[in-house]
Parts: C-alpha cells; sequence; structure tokens
C-alpha cells in the first residue's frame, strides 16, 4: 500500500461521503470451528448511570466499587486504530456498549471516528437514559441505528429493576427522538426474568407493535459472577413465543444473516417484526462470530469468558500495525470457544468477567 493510502487509512477525519479505503489483509479470520471474525462489540466505559439487579447490582457495585481509572481506558484513538485492524481482518459490524457507553464524554467524537469507514454496521447499545439529550449529535456523527434496553413499561418495575429510581417516561421519550432523527431501525432489547417482569412481556409486545420497533425478548443469561443467575429464573423463548402468539398471531422469519442471535418472527397482520435471543435454552455459540474488547483493551471471544487478552499494553508498547495484526490472528484462530452449548449448574459457578466490564 502506498504511504498516501496508509496516511488515509489512519485518518479519524471525516465520516461517510467517500469510498472506504480497501480492506489490507483482504483475510477474514476463521476460528478452529470455521465461525468467521464479523463482529466487534467495544466496551468504552464499565460505568453505568443504572444498577440493574441482574447486571450491576449495588451490594457489589456500590460507592467503594473501584472502576477503571480514565488512564486505564482506551482512548479513542486507540480504538479507532483497532477498528481499523479488525476491518481489515473481517469486521463488518461495530456495536458500541459498556457499561452504559452514552457515559462516556464526547462519544460522538468516537463515532465520528469510526463512521470514516462507511462500509461499517455502526451502531450502540444504550439504556436509553441519555438518549433524549444526545441521539442527534450521534446521529449527526455517523452512527446508523441504536438498540436501547427496556424492561418494563411498568414505572414501578422499571424504577425497582434499573435500582436508581429511573423513570421509563424518559426512555420512551428517548427512544422517539432516536427515531425522529433517523436511529432506524431501532430494536428494543427485554431482559426477562421469571417472576420480576415476565408479566410485562404482553404490554411490551402491544405498545411496541404498531410502532415499527424491533422488540426482543432476551433470557436472563449466567453472565458474570454477581448477578445470582438460577436456571429457574430463566424463561424460556419457547414459553414466551406461545404466550404471544396466543393474543398477538406470529409466525416464524428466516434470518437476515448467518450467525444472527436473534430468532425472527413477524405479526401475521402485518404490523411488524419481534425477535427472541435464546442463549440459555437454544444455544447459538456454532454460529457466533463476535468479538469483545473491553473498556481497557482486553479481547475476549466468548461473553463467558474467564480470561482475555491484553491489547492495550501491546498498543502502548509502541507496537506496529503488523504486531497487532498479528496478535488478532493469533486469538481468533486459537479460539474454540462454546460455553453455552457446555453450560451446566456447575459452569455457571464459573468466575467469568461481569458484562458492564466485557460489554453487553
Ligand atoms: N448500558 C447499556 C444497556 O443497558 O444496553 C449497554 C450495556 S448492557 C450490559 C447490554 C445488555 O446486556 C442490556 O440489554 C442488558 O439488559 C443485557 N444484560 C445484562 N445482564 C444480562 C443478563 N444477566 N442476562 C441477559 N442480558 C443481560
Amino acid at each position: 500500500m502506498s504511504s498516501s493510502a496508509a496516511s488515509m487509512d489512519q485518518d479519524p477525519g471525516s465520516p461517510g461521503r467517500h469510498q472506504p479505503p480497501r480492506r489490507r489483509f483482504d483475510g477474514a479470520l476463521q476460528d478452529t470451528r470455521g465461525r468467521r471474525l464479523q463482529d466487534l462489540r467495544i466496551s468504552v466505559t464499565d460505568r453505568c448511570n443504572f444498577r440493574c439487579t441482574y447486571c450491576m447490582p449495588k451490594e457489589v457495585f456500590g460507592k467503594d466499587f473501584q472502576f477503571l481509572e480514565r488512564s486505564q481506558l482506551l482512548s479513542f484513538g486507540e480504538i479507532h486504530r483497532l477498528v481499523r485492524l479488525f476491518r481489515d481482518h473481517g469486521a463488518e459490524k461495530i456495536r458500541i456498549t459498556g457499561g452504559e457507553p452514552l457515559v462516556r464524554r464526547k462519544l460522538e467524537r468516537l463515532i465520528e471516528m469510526i463512521a470514516y469507514w462507511d462500509d461499517l454496521d455502526l451502531t450502540l447499545t444504550t439504556n436509553g437514559s441519555l438518549l433524549r439529550q444526545k441521539a442527534r449529535d450521534l446521529r449527526n456523527a455517523g452512527l446508523k441505528r441504536v438498540t436501547v434496553s427496556l424492561d418494563s413499561l411498568d414505572d414501578a418495575v422499571f424504577r425497582a429493576m434499573n435500582d436508581v429510581d429511573f423513570p421509563v417516561q424518559d426512555v420512551l421519550e428517548g427512544i422517539e427522538e432516536a427515531a425522529m432523527v433517523g436511529l432506524l431501525p431501532i430494536k428494543i432489547n427485554m431482559v426477562v426474568k421469571r417472576g420480576v417482569n415476565d408479566h410485562d412481556v404482553l404490554p411490551m409486545a402491544r405498545y411496541f407493535k404498531d410502532k415499527g420497533y424491533i422488540l426482543r425478548f432476551i433470557e436472563f443469561m449466567d453472565v458474570g459472577a454477581t448477578n445470582g443467575w438460577k436456571m429457574e429464573h430463566v424463561v424460556p423463548s419457547r414459553e414466551l413465543v406461545e404466550a404471544i402468539n396466543r393474543e398477538l398471531p406470529i409466525e416464524p422469519l428466516e434470518r437476515n444473516y448467518e450467525g444472527e442471535v436473534a430468532e425472527r418472527w413477524r405479526y401475521k397482520d402485518g404490523s411488524g417484526e419481534i425477535g427472541f435471543i435464546s442463549s440459555v435454552t437454544q444455544a447459538f455459540c456454532r454460529t457466533c462470530t463476535r468479538a469483545r474488547l473491553s473498556a481497557e483493551g482486553q479481547l475476549y471471544t466468548c461473553l463467558f469468558a474467564t480470561q482475555g487478552t491484553d491489547f492495550r499494553s501491546l498498543i502502548r508498547s509502541g507496537a506496529s500495525d503488523a504486531q497487532i495484526s498479528e496478535l488478532i490472528t493469533k486469538v481468533w484462530t486459537a479460539r474454540a470457544d462454546r460455553y453455552s452449548e457446555m453450560r451446566t449448574a456447575e459452569t455457571a459457578k464459573m468466575r467469568k468477567v461481569e458484562m458492564s466490564y466485557i460489554g453487553g
């Protein structure tokens, strides 16, 4: 590659509106099970303004909890460089997450830097609490769409689940703002926990059905080691499909692409789509194409991992692109994870990294 092309490749500047540079290595990586490296989820902070009881319980993530220092976080320049190299190795989809990504200062600057490659599907997962204020800036920076986590429409249940007394109305307004500025299609993720919010499944389905937003139900997972997960808290997707189908008839749809996590269904009356993410009862390890980068630059190849690979030290030691690429290749081609296929009550007790740290 010529030096001018190389410097263009590194240019964090103007998003979109140009021909993105060619992928340098032209080598989509495959792991030991033939799974391609396709998605990169990037956690930009381990902090969150919610304390969802199933994710960051207050008893663990309280006042004394040691979150990462600013200097420990990957800088936007470091993240941008890694995105470039992962893209070179086949990554097509980038999801910004956390913690709560919108609490990271000037996030729209990072979005703008990554949006430079307009062939990337660039999206973000948020609890929606700051979306009303930030949606327009994110959109202007080049963000394509958003996924908003929302576990209940019942204000009392929602406040209890986020455990910081945050009102549901503010999240709903954030979703409307995101729709208005064009962060579409909007997906809404609802984690269903038996006995906590399973009675809200139908109200959620009714509410989002006519709005054109894609509601997805997520089985409560044994991520991390602090959320007190038990199999009896999981509501299997099958059960939800049946309950919804009784009132609002639905039929299955084809997957959009190999590796898509949600099983897609649509309402028979043509009013939209709905999804089920069943990582407990129907593990999808076989098609998992996701890598996860923690806020401090540890790379994980499974949501249920106990160990990552340190990219921050490598970057900060002055490594070349070729050296970083070599480590990406080494990690992905050695990947053999299939935790969800092997889950038992015993594996659920392993000391896995927390979801707020690794990125949801
Ligand atoms: N703060 C952002 C948000 O709320 O979307 C991004 C990070 S959050 C960890 C990402 C997603 O993980 C959220 O949809 C959350 O509900 C989900 N999540 C967290 N813990 C979970 C668990 N134990 N089982 C299933 N989903 C979980």
